[in-house]
């Protein structure tokens, strides 16, 4: 049996497994491959993930989404090199019935694919075990500070093997909040068992709209997702870590400063190497120490930082 890779968290993956087949989620570290896709104008997440789908070998059906156009782009570069994938469309918009009509469709469409290259049909039971797994994976903060800066991270895919957490750590701030695209904090909504039963892609397709992600349209739940995150972390500080290329979240950042509610640094990345690049390191030391200087003083701003 085949297994599919996929890293958006847009995917339901409990769809996937419904239909007997494994669905690995992944999120790569940022590295220069070989694989010849162009560097220039491409996410690095996004050139990262589909260098990992494409040494992955035969037997794998890669998941993309329409979420934003560089897995749009990267889509046509793995299909081009002859290797099998889907172009999974997800709503930007989530507040009619029209846009959880067409995500349920889609999930049907995955469906009717799987099993054209051999999957079992749908099995409920199987769905409703998925559902109640629900597998995330992504960087788990220590929430004691010790009475250090307590600082958060949003913007693109953090994978776990970044030195993002040590290079912040070592700077006597502490990363007690992870709210990047891809993290555990990333979630989809409850689900309703009996619904699921009677209209299982409909109530899948109503769940995943349910998630605060970035990209939809409005997105006011987005930010309403992460103030309450960062009040209930007792955040002092946001980092946008946002890749270069990406148009996604550099649209949002200014936004993000005004409505965090707290002082915002805007740092952009070319990979995940975070350690290796002095200027990262200089901009979160500056960062935090403007961060110690205003905790000891009695007023209290929220700033950008932008770069
Ligand atoms: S970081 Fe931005 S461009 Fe890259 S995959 Fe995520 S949303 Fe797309």
């Amino acid at each position: 049996m085949f297994g599919v890779i996929q890293t958006c968290p847009c995917v339901p993956v409990e769809w996937i497994e419904a239909h007997g087949v494994q669905a690995s989620r992944r999120i790569p570290a940022v590295t220069t491959g070989s694989s010849g896709l162009p560097e220039a104008g491409v996410c690095p997440f996004a050139r990262a993930f589909t260098e990992h789908v494409l040494a992955a070998g035969d037997g794998i059906i890669a998941i993309f989404t329409t979420r934003c156009d560089q897995m749009r782009r990267m889509y046509d570069a793995v299909v081009s090199r002859g290797r099998s994938a889907f172009l999974l469309n997800v709503p930007a918009t989530w507040q009619t019935a029209t846009a959880e009509q067409m995500f349920a469709a889609e999930l049907e469409r995955l469906g009717r694919h799987l099993q054209t290259v051999g999957s079992h049909a749908l099995d409920r039971e199987r769905l409703l075990a998925a559902c109640d797994r629900a597998a995330v994976q992504g960087l788990s903060c220590a929430d004691d500070a010790s009475g250090r800066v307590r600082l958060a991270v949003t913007g693109g895919p953090l994978p776990t093997e970044s030195g993002f957490e040590d290079l912040v750590n070592a700077t006597g701030a502490r990363l007690v909040l992870d709210c990047t695209e891809c993290s555990t904090r990333m979630r989809r909504g409850e689900i309703d068992r009996d619904r699921l039963m009677e209209a299982p892609a409909h109530e899948l397709a109503r769940a995943y709209l349910a998630m605060p992600v970035i990209h939809q349209r409005p997105n006011h739940r987005f930010f309403a997702w992460l103030e309450r995150e960062l009040t209930e972390a007792r955040v002092q500080g946001l980092i946008v870590r946002r890749y270069v290329w990406c148009d996604v979240w550099h649209a949002e950042v200014r936004r993000i400063a005004d409505e965090a509610g707290v002082p915002v640094l805007d740092l952009q990345v070319n990979g995940d190497d975070d350690a290796a690049e002095p200027r990262t390191a200089t901009r979160i030391g500056g960062f935090v120490e403007m961060l110690q200087r205003a905790a000891s003083s009695p007023k209290w701003s929220s700033t950008c930082e932008c770069g």
